[in-house]
């Protein structure tokens, strides 16, 4: 018995054996069914909804472990530019109030902004 993943990084489903690798795991995991968290292989989920997993194959899994060391190493140069650390601890030291809220609003933007790229 076997069981499909769908790879994310380059859109196609692949075959499982019943372990894979999750992002920055060193060691396989056990696949489990997501809507009834048993272990895919050994069970029958044939009445659960949906038990595909996204998941890079052990192909596509490093790319896409280099694309997310890409975008932390953006995340660490843009972070110097903004000063986000000085920010967040302003953020902390501030009371509750419109310069608190202004700021917590540009760090979030920030964020958000540095994740969708
Ligand atoms: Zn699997
Ligand atoms: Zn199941
Ligand atoms: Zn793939």
């Amino acid at each position: 018995m076997s069981h499909q993943h769908f790879c994310h990084v380059a859109g196609h489903y692949w075959e499982c054996e019943g372990k894979a690798l999750r992002g920055g795991d060193a060691e396989p995991s056990v696949c489990v069914c997501l809507p009834c968290g048993r272990p895919l292989e050994g069970f029958d989920h044939s009445g659960c909804d949906d038990p595909v997993e996204l998941l890079a194959c052990p192909e596509h899994m490093e790319e896409e472990r280099q694309h997310v060391e890409e975008v932390r190493k953006e995340i660490d140069r843009h972070r110097g530019e903004f000063q986000l650390d000085e920010k967040l601890a302003r953020l902390k030291s501030l009371a509750e109030g419109p310069e608190k809220d202004a700021l917590s609003k540009d760090v979030a933007d920030w964020l958000f902004r540095r994740l969708q790229r």
